[in-house]
């Protein structure tokens, strides 16, 4: 066994990774970016060493920089975690070469894998079954538009060298053939640096099914059974389970054959997935299954794998490569229950899953039977544009599908984070949606069912509001209380007292408020002692966070967000103004595009921009109809959260 690791790569993966490598007794070397220099992996680590500033192109991916910092450290081995520079040949060579050993599949693998169309080529070789479709040379447009057609829509545009689910469009009619491949082109493009792509046929009632495979270097290849990931949006994985629910001995051990037969076909070693795409129209079945891509690393949902096997994969990752064989043979392995993961991300399901930044005020995630918790954040600590906005995912072990479930339900509704918005209540109703607990799953249910999970705009929660506003008020009271005994040396009646009284400045019985930054005005009574609203409904608890100068209240992951305004503060009169044809980035990224030109004439909804963010292109809408004004930026530009793109002024009605 190796005694130091190299862990190149950052967050939830870089602590989970060094936490097997310090039970192995290996010494832990941590690289990071200037922006991760008080994270909890890099505290964890026995060294630490900065590879420059926050983006990752200036730090997790620069070769140069980490090889540098494994030569002077003296590392044996690195760790390259999931993104980044895992699925990288060129840097698994280049860690050879500097004779560092890369704990990953042979370099020949990686590449083999990297591009879709010569991975299904490979494959189909080897005799597994793949998605029917085009994956050849040829990329002129009007080809693949008659190819598509050949297949038959719906179909799937694919980049190449496409992952995380970027690069890829359904399109299901000839007519939007078109655009949908120049917009999978830009994302490829932009992206992968690859602009090629392939076409397949759309699987119906889709079904997203893994297999988790392991190779030694002395031959030995077995699977680590299936998970099941169709609870998807936008092609990225939302929750996942180990065993897929409806599989049988007979359909596992035909996936198993599959996915084995394909690392095969690569010499494979070390951890893998292969990943299928299942019609799930007649259920799992032995011939209802093809190959959709290998990767070529850890996978974020490998914990599910791990409870049900009770394996540690990252250790059999460390042993492969330090050349042990396999330490346990197919026959050997055996599941015991049943364990899903849930991604627990900063972003906002009520505003299109935008992705939501900021400090952790407060970070509290709860704990209890047969929950593992992986995270990479702490509280105090901040989620940055740079990077994935995963805060963690939460693990739920037991007996049974369905107490795995609860339990990973009742973790997530007794955390507590205040700060960044979080999916955490659309997971929980989507643990509880009823289709998901039959286990009638394919990759569109999530889509189907916006709206029963909570992932359109929501009702102010009054309720809350009136929680926080009467804190608010209680504190406000106890601090003016306070002020006026030091100066008079008795306590007056603060509410009663004229000297500006923040929440009622003016008009008395009234409290001002910004509740998600929209002003209200909420109703007091006389002694400034209770909120006059009226709320109907169960009487509920809420947690409350001091942060910042807000204060968040929260019930079950929803959270509402409240500030006292100042009375002195004139915007907040001119705050519900006309900013309604504003146009502005709803969120850090980049434009990439702008499809319209001053002067030109909008319709409502229609799409003027997109702006790229994180992992997605994301279309910016005219808030209204009118003429574009004041283009602001060009497409390339990097925008902040909220800047203006341009404004939709009133078109004249003469004109
Ligand atoms: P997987 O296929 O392993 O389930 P995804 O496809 O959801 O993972 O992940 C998208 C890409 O982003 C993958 O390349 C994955 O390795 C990477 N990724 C996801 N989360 C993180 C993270 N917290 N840190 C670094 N890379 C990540
Ligand atoms: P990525 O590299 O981005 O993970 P994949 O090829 O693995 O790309 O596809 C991502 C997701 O897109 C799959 O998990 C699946 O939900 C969906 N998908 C891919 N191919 C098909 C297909 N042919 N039919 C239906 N859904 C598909
Ligand atoms: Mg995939």
């Amino acid at each position: 066994m190796f005694s130091s690791v190299l862990i190149a790569n950052r967050g939830e993966i870089a602590l989970r990774v060094a936490r097997t490598a310090r039970r192995l007794g290996l010494r832990v070397i941590a690289v990071h970016s200037e922006a991760d220099a008080a994270a909890p992996f890099v505290a964890f680590a026995d060294e630490a060493h900065c590879i420059g500033p926050a983006p990752a192109r200036e730090s997790y991916l620069v070769t140069e920089r980490i090889l540098d910092v494994a030569r002077r450290t003296g590392a044996e081995c690195l760790h390259p975690g999931y993104g980044f520079l895992s699925e990288n040949a060129e840097f698994a060579e280049a860690c050879a070469a500097a004779g560092v050993v890369f704990v990953g599949p042979p370099p020949s693998a990686v590449r083999a894998m990297g591009l879709k169309d010569a991975a299904k080529s490979l494959v189909e070789k080897a005799g597994v079954p793949v998605v029917p479709g085009y994956h050849g040379e040829i990329q002129d447009p009007a080809f693949l538009k008659e190819k598509a057609y050949q297949i038959g829509y719906p179909v799937l545009i694919k980049a190449v060298a496409g992952g995380g689910g970027k690069g890829m469009r359904r399109v299901d009619k000839h007519a939007d053939f078109e655009e949908a491949l120049a917009s999978c082109q830009r994302e490829a493009s932009n992206s992968f640096g690859d602009a090629r792509v392939l076409i397949e046929k759309y699987v119906t009632a889709p079904r997203h099914v893994e297999v988790q495979i392991f190779g030694d270097r002395h031959g030995n290849i077995l699977h680590v059974f299936e998970r099941d990931c169709s609870m998807q949006r936008r092609h990225q994985k939302v929750i996942e389970e180990a065993p897929a629910p409806g599989m049988t001995p007979e359909v596992r051990a035909a996936f198993g054959k599959a996915a084995v037969e394909a690392g095969r076909a690569v010499g494979y070693f070390g951890a893998g997935t292969v990943e299928f795409i299942a019609d799930g129209s007649q259920g799992l079945r032995p011939d209802g299954f093809y190959f959709m891509e290998m990767n070529t690393r850890l996978q974020v949902e490998h914990p599910v794998s791990e409870a049900i096997t009770g394996l540690d994969l990252v250790e059999w990752q460390f042993r492969v490569a330090a050349g042990e064989k396999l330490p346990m043979r197919q026959e050997d392995l055996r599941i015991d229950g049943h364990a899903v993961e849930a991604r627990l991300y900063a972003e906002e399901p009520e505003r299109g899953f935008l992705p939501s930044t900021g400090r952790l005020h407060a970070l509290r995630l709860a704990g209890g039977e047969g929950i593992r918790i992986d995270s990479g954040v702490i509280e105090g600590g901040e989620v940055t544009p740079f990077y994935d906005p995963m805060i963690a995912k939460v693990i739920a072990h037991g007996p049974t599908r369905d107490i795995a479930l609860d339990r990973l339900r009742d973790a997530l509704a007794e955390s507590v984070v205040a700060g960044p918005k979080t999916n955490t209540r659309f997971l929980c109703n989507l643990i509880d949606h009823p289709d998901f607990r039959a286990g009638k799953l394919d990759t569109g249910l999530i889509d189907r069912n916006l709206a029963a999970l909570g992932a359109v705009p929501p009702e102010r929660d009054d309720a809350a509001v009136a929680a926080g506003a009467l804190a608010l008020l209680a504190e406000e009271k106890a601090r003016l209380a306070e002020a006026a005994m030091s100066r008079s040396g008795w306590a007056s009646d603060p509410w009663n007292a004229t000297d500006g009284f923040a929440m009622a400045p003016g008009r008395k019985g009234e409290i001002r408020l910004q509740v998600e930054g929209e002003p209200i005005f909420l109703p007091v009574d006389a002694a400034g002692e209770a909120i006059l609203m009226d709320l109907d409904g169960p009487e509920r608890s809420f947690a409350l966070v001091e942060g910042g100068d807000a204060l968040y209240v929260l019930d079950r992951g929803r959270q509402t967000r409240l500030a006292l305004v100042d009375p002195l503060d004139v915007s907040f009169e001119a705050g519900g103004g006309d900013g309604g044809g504003l146009v502005k980035a709803p969120m850090h990224g980049k434009l990439v595009a702008v499809f319209v030109a001053e002067g030109d004439l909008v319709e409502k909804g229609q799409r003027v921009a997109i702006v790229e963010a994180m992992k997605m292109e994301h279309p910016v809408l005219a808030p209204r109809a009118g003429r574009v004004e004041g283009l602001a930026h060009e497409a390339g530009t990097q925008l902040g959260e909220g800047a203006r793109i341009m404004s939709i002024a009133e078109a004249d009605p003469a004109s």
